[in-house]
């Protein structure tokens, strides 16, 4: 079994975030230092017409003086994000007007980017017990064979498809 350790952890991270944000709210921190982002009068409507998920992600924006946001408190489990990149992505996509977006779907996208953004990284070198809790997360969560784009997170090979491969079938 072949598993790419990014898209399998996104989509359990994904399962997870889908499961918090529909029961309650993420966990998270008081920013010491708020952090502010610029928004257009667009962008300040779509925030407020989404503030309920915006709260419920565990952001808390307030205004800050005109045309100005600023971010009180960010998501513990996206503490290595940028807390600006990361409101000001999810700002863009929230205030996606274009025709035969809907609301749902613009809500995925968030809680996707969110997966990607708190997921193990490709490559990274992981320790055999977060292997083994990436395998066991991998039988707890549905649709684990795909990550949240539908690319798949594990390849099989049998035993059989390996030796024929190798051309050894017969021996
Ligand atoms: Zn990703």
């Amino acid at each position: 079994m072949i598993i790419d350790q990014h898209a399998l952890h996104e989509r359990i991270i994904y399962e997870k975030l889908c499961r918090n944000v529909r029961e309650g709210k993420l966990e998270s921190q008081r920013l010491l230092i708020p952090e502010t982002l610029a928004v257009s009068d667009n962008e300040a409507e779509a925030i407020q017409e989404n503030s309920d998920f915006i709260a419920k992600l565990g952001i808390e924006l307030e205004p800050f003086g005109p045309d100005t946001m600023a971010i009180q408190s960010f998501p513990t489990m996206l503490a290595k994000a940028n807390p600006v990149e990361f409101v000001r992505e999810m700002v863009d996509k929230l205030s996606d007007k274009s025709p035969g977006i809907d609301a749902e779907r613009l809500l995925h996208e968030v809680l996707d980017m969110a997966a990607c953004k708190a997921a193990i990284k490709a490559g990274q070198p992981l320790s055999e017990g977060e292997m083994s809790q990436l395998f066991a997360d991998k039988d707890a969560v549905v649709r684990a064979s795909r990550c949240p784009h539908g690319r798949p997170t594990t390849i099989k090979f049998t035993l059989d498809e390996l030796e024929k491969q190798f051309k050894r079938t017969g021996f």
